[in-house]
């Protein structure tokens, strides 16, 4: 990556599309301004203004579920292997812009290139990934019994809606669009308003590498008004949510009433669990990219350390000496691992409990407190001596905040590790194989690494248990959400079938 004067010239030429038009929906592949207006978007890095973007509300969101219905047909019958291609092309489209979509991810979320430009290249893996799914995601089952040969297949559900965060919007958008395009079902698609840019560029490079009008639709805005509207529209039969916990249970009572299937993926305060037993030096580093990567504002970080008392000491004193090192800057800088929070309002939050955590006792051994005036950036930021009541324990503070906790055996380390309203992952570290089987059986989460950091593998199944969320993403489970089971029963012969009235 080049230094970052360089960086910032070719992001200020990647932006000057946006200066004049803004950002508009697209709907049935046609540009549309929101009817509600516009909104302002700015840059959390230095506060200054990116660009407007269209304002929806239920007049938009209809003509876009109206778009998206009356593509379905012809999306879903369209042969395997035409679907696959323009999948494919869709992929490789990113990957040519990637570059674009990194640096302008960058700039609209704060968070570091190095972790973006990663984002952008595994946005176009889910395509690819996915494509070669389309043929097979109709296949169903053969399930013979004595007097019947019972088929089951799947087809695509219809138009869904995809409601999506901020925090890495390009790479959670194709996680959901990539599937449901594969399954047969056309998109209505609203992207977080504090970070609408790459939701825009994705929606370009579909159409140029020939989906057909209508089948992605792209309406932006706020939750309570173009979000609310897509729960509430009777064409969108299923809704695919990424975001806050309490927005989850929104979600689902705005889709009660027309009976929506929602998939959400939530909050979390996952536990990294350190036994003396295991590899010190991996776990320290496992530990600390899995807070401070992605400004910590990550669903699956883990920020809760629940670390061995035999060692707590020495790892704390050596996480803190690294923690210290982390560089905080400006997300183009080829340097910079930590950028700016989002906006002001999540940075208040994030900062409040700098001060939440000195009153409830606990000590700041690094960081807790905001860097320069200008921007919404924090230096990364570890509590010890804490507990697991403690409200930095069980809310999801979302930034690069850890919390450290000591346990002293194993079924206490289980106890705290479960003692929490969410339910994402859990990261163990340990050598001994019976205990993390043990351990692993018994954690409440829906996702666990043994001696790894979070490493996705897109056949494995994603999401969590409790108020972590509701259903599964990867591979087949995909499909399972984005469409229906339909079972067809072929009589074997001339059963005896019950006489009625005779
Ligand atoms: P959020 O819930 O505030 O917003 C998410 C999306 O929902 C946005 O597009 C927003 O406009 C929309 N929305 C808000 N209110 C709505 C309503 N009433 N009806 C319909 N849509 C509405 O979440 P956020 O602050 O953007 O994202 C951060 C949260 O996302 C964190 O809690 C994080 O853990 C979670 N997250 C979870 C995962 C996961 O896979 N489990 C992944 C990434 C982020």
């Amino acid at each position: 990556m080049s230094d970052l004067s360089t960086n910032i010239e070719k992001l200020n030429g990647y932006l000057s599309r946006f200066s004049d038009t803004g950002i508009l929906n697209r709907i049935g592949g046609q540009d549309v301004d929101g009817s509600l207006g516009r909104f302002d978007n700015a840059t959390p890095v230095d506060e200054s203004h990116i660009c407007t973007v269209a304002r929806s509300g239920a007049k938009d969101v209809d003509a876009a579920a109206k778009a998206a219905a009356t593509a379905f047909p012809a999306w879903r019958d369209m042969p395997a292997a035409e679907r696959k291609k323009i999948m494919i092309r869709i992929a490789e489209g990113i990957e040519a812009r990637a570059e674009e979509i990194a640096f302008c991810e960058c700039w609209d979320t704060g968070q570091a290139h190095r972790f973006m430009s990663k984002a952008a290249i595994r946005g176009a893996e889910n395509f690819r990934y996915f494509a070669d799914q389309v043929a097979s995601a109709r296949d169903g089952k053969n399930l013979r019994s004595p007097t019947l040969v019972n088929i089951t297949t799947r087809m695509p559900i219809g138009p869904v809606g995809v409601i999506t965060p901020w925090n890495t919007p390009f790479m959670l958008s194709t996680w959901k669009i990539a599937p449901a395009l594969a399954a047969g079902c056309t998109v209505v698609h609203k992207p977080a308003e504090l970070s609408p840019i790459s939701a825009r560029i994705l929606m370009e490079i579909a159409e140029e590498a020939g989906l057909p009008p209508g089948v992605w639709n792209l309406v932006n805005g706020f939750g309570e008004e173009a979000g609310k509207a897509l729960c509430e529209h009777p064409a969108i039969k299923a809704l695919a949510f990424v975001g806050e916990s309490r927005t989850g249970s929104m979600i689902q009572k705005q889709g009660a009433d027309t009976l929506k299937r929602v998939h959400l993926e939530l909050g979390g305060k996952n536990p990294v669990i350190v036994f003396d037993d295991a590899d010190l030096d991996r776990a320290l580093d496992a530990v600390i990219f899995m807070i401070y990567s992605i400004n910590g504002e990550r669903c699956t970080s883990s920020s809760r350390l629940l670390v061995h008392d035999t060692i707590r000491e020495a790892f704390e004193a050596r996480l803190i000496e690294r923690v210290n090192n982390i560089k905080v800057g400006h997300p183009l800088d080829p340097e910079t691992v930590i950028g700016p929070m989002i906006g002001e309002e999540h940075f208040a939050k994030v900062t409040s409990y700098f001060d939440i955590a000195k009153k409830d006792g606990a000590t700041v051994a690094a960081g807790g407190t905001r860097v320069g005036d200008e921007g919404y950036f924090v230096r990364p930021t570890l509590f010890t001596n804490a507990h697991n009541q403690m409200r930095i324990a069980q809310e999801e503070i979302f930034g690069p905040v850890l919390t450290s906790i000591p346990f002293s055996t194993e079924e206490e380390a289980l106890e705290i590790a479960n003692d929490t309203a969410y339910g994402l992952t859990g990261y163990l570290w340990t050598n001994d194989l019976t205990r993390a089987l043990r351990f692993t059986d018994r954690l409440e989460a829906g996702m666990i690494w043994v001696n790894s950091e979070n490493v996705r593998h897109l056949p494995t199944p994603f999401g969590g248990v409790k108020a972590s969320g509701i259903g599964r993403d990867g591979g087949d489970w995909s499909f399972e959400f984005y469409m229906e089971q339909k079972h067809v029963g072929l009589a074997l012969g001339d059963h005896k079938i019950p006489r009625l009235g005779a």
